[in-house]
């Protein structure tokens, strides 16, 4: 499995301010991000007499004014009708509260998406919480680095993130959202983010697939300081697992990189990503590890603070699976760390030595 398997039909992204039409009905424009990952892709649905939205943008003055552009030339003249918001990560939510206000219009968002959301934007322990020290202290993190974390603490999220709505419409895995004569299938997806919606156009056999699949970039699956024991990478390969359920054709729309088609052939690769990741901590974890010893296995890049905080989470994410799985042991030692090790003297299983490619700019945290 390579990356070969997947096929990009549109060469040229769309130029800041412009859209081009991917489907029927159904446009594509992108907004500048300020990280590395350097843009987002979002997409207009004709909905009646105007336009759903999905996803905003990070909250920003420039992405502002691009937006400004979209309404005054690519809209037809038409107005937003809705705003549909796939998770609460700042580049998707970032001017949900800003679009809802400048057009009028309801959010439409998952439950644990929008209360997530609301609850990192009324976080007031700016130092971080304690807990969250003696969470990145367990996994053996520097004080330098663990300072930085502290301090920029929930900073980022509100500087990029405008306030939401009051109120808000739930979508709900197993849902249709009827969008002027198209019906969309509500999917949800959990790991990157609890509560992820994706949206399916059986006629078009076209997926709107946020982060939850995308075609480059391996999306950041993460455990949390807020909540420091959760599995999130088994619902992550156990959604991969739900998205096969839909057709191997679909065209996929996702928020970085370009429109795709290949999503079985990515969803397998992502599994096996993870599956072969596990492997290597378990190899590594014969002697007895601590977590941020464990990033190269992981990661073969340099990593500022920013991402050494996501890459401890994703390094516990890959632990705690290999944890519930029964394949890792974990104690505590009078130091307050973490020691990982890997479960039994020896493998009761040979494992698939074969290699595959890793995109050279990958892991990315999303
Ligand atoms: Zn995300």
């Amino acid at each position: 499995m390579n990356f070969a398997d997947v096929r990009y039909p549109i060469e040229t992204p769309p130029a800041p301010g412009k859209t081009i039409e991917v489907a029927p009905g159904v446009r594509w424009l992108q907004m500048p991000l300020p990280f590395s990952l350097n843009h987002i892709n979002l997409y207009l649905i004709e909905d009646g007499d105007g336009w759903a939205i999905v996803d905003t943008g990070i909250r920003d003055e420039g992405v502002q004014e691009t937006w400004e552009e979209i309404f005054a030339n690519e809209m037809d003249g038409k107005p937003v009708t809705k705003v549909i918001v796939t998770h609460m990560h700042p580049d998707h939510i970032g001017n949900a509260g800003w679009l809802c206000r400048r057009w009028d219009v309801e959010l439409f968002i998952s439950r644990t998406e929008f209360y997530h959301s609301r609850g990192v934007m009324a976080e007031q322990d700016r130092g971080f919480s304690k807990v969250a020290m003696r969470f990145y202290h367990r996994s053996g993190l520097d004080q330098k680095v663990m300072d930085e974390i502290r301090d920029a603490g929930t900073g980022n999220y509100k500087r990029t993130t405008e306030l939401l709505p009051f109120g808000y419409r739930r979508l709900l895995d197993g849902d249709t959202l009827r969008l002027g004569d198209r019906d969309w299938e509500v999917i949800t997806g959990s790991g990157h983010s609890p509560e992820h919606v994706c949206l399916y156009a059986r006629d078009l056999d076209v997926l709107i697939s946020g982060d939850q699949v995308l075609p480059r970039i391996t999306s950041n699956v993460s455990v949390h300081p807020m909540e420091p024991e959760e599995n999130p990478m088994k619902f992550w390969i156990a959604s991969h697992h739900k998205f096969k359920g839909l057709p191997s054709t679909a065209y996929v729309l996702p928020a970085h990189n370009r429109p795709f088609y290949g999503l079985h052939d990515r969803l397998d690769y992502l599994i096996h990503h993870h599956e072969d990741r596990m492997e290597a901590l378990e190899e590594a974890c014969m002697e007895g590890q601590i977590a941020v010893d464990l990033l190269p296995v992981l990661f073969e890049r340099e990593l500022d603070s920013f991402q050494m905080m996501l890459a401890i989470g994703e390094c516990y994410a890959h632990l705690h699976c290999l944890m519930d799985r029964g394949r890792m042991e974990r104690t505590i030692g009078e130091d307050g760390i973490y020691r990982f090790r890997t479960a039994g003297a020896a493998r009761t299983e040979p494992h698939d030595e074969a290699e595959h490619d890793r995109p050279d700019d990958a892991p990315m945290m999303v």
